[in-house]
């Protein structure tokens, strides 16, 4: 099976974090050869992902400021992207937060929040893009899971963040099996602890060593761990994966 490369642009959601899974990501999707377009609240981290990129790949990149909680932001967002880039063929749901909130003490807002961000922002995203997508019979789209949702939290994101992200399971899954017929795969990657800053220096030093002694590799994950598995299932190549769920966490947890 000949298996065609035509230029694409993948959106990634939230690659403006410096030391983050997305700003990997972008790197190891455009080494791939894709179009890179950053959607982020922090408008500077977004453009400077996309110079970065734009200069170590030489490919076309796109730098945008929206809250995926929008629909308005995202809308325009993604108006902007398919104005200036080629058409979409990839997403990757990776914005997300995470809060260690003992459930006995979670505000609604809160539990709200963690939801918003998770959970409706996929979605606004993932709709947005993926009529195009059916459109042109082919799509990658990626969520952010984690291996909160698959062994009931036990890592640093509290009942909300678990619950948040097992619904993106369920998402993808379901997702899966609406889109197959037109060419489009919905996979979820779900790592365990990974060095970023989404913990907000959150997560002490006592917490970090017992996490590592519970993971055979020895070690926490690198974004660049989770950022070879997304890159993995955004290939054309990888067209026979979908619904699935991929696993980068160390042995942390095998099931
Ligand atoms: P990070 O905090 O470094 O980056 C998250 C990015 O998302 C930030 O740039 C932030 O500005 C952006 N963002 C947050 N809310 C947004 C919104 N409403 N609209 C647009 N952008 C928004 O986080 P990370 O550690 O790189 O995590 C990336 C993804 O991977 C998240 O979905 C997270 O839940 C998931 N994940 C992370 C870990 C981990 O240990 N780091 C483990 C499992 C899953």
């Amino acid at each position: 099976m000949v298996i065609e490369h035509t230029p694409r642009t993948a959106v990634v959601t939230g690659a403006g974090s410096r030391r983050g899974i997305g700003r990997a990501t972008a790197h190891a999707l455009a080494a791939g050869g894709y179009h890179i377009a950053v959607l982020d609240l922090d408008e500077e981290g977004a453009r400077e992902t996309a110079r970065e990129v734009a200069a170590r790949y030489g490919v076309k990149t796109s730098a945008h400021c929206a809250d995926v909680t929008d629909a308005d932001a995202v809308d325009a967002a993604i108006t902007e992207v398919e104005a200036a880039l080629p058409p979409v063929g990839v997403l990757v749901n990776n914005a997300g937060i995470t809060s260690p909130t003992p459930f006995l003490d979670v505000a609604p807002a809160e539990w709200d929040r963690i939801f918003e961000v998770n959970v409706r922002g996929g979605f606004l995203v993932t709709h947005r893009v993926a009529a195009g997508m059916v459109e042109r019979g082919f799509g990658r789209i990626i969520f952010l899971s984690s291996v909160s949702a698959e062994r009931g939290g036990g890592v640093f994101g509290g009942v909300a963040y678990s619950a948040s992200k097992a619904a993106l399971l369920g998402f993808s899954r379901s997702l899966a099996r609406e889109l197959g017929p037109f060419g489009v795969t919905v996979n979820s990657v779900a790592p365990s602890l990974i060095d970023t800053d989404i913990t907000q220096g959150r997560l002490d030093e006592s917490h970090r060593a017992a996490l590592i002694a519970g993971i055979p590799m020895g070690r926490l994950g690198s974004v660049e761990d989770v950022a070879e598995v997304v890159a993995f299932l955004a290939r054309p190549e990888s067209g026979y994966v979908t619904g699935a769920t991929y696993d980068v966490n160390g042995g942390f947890h095998i099931h």
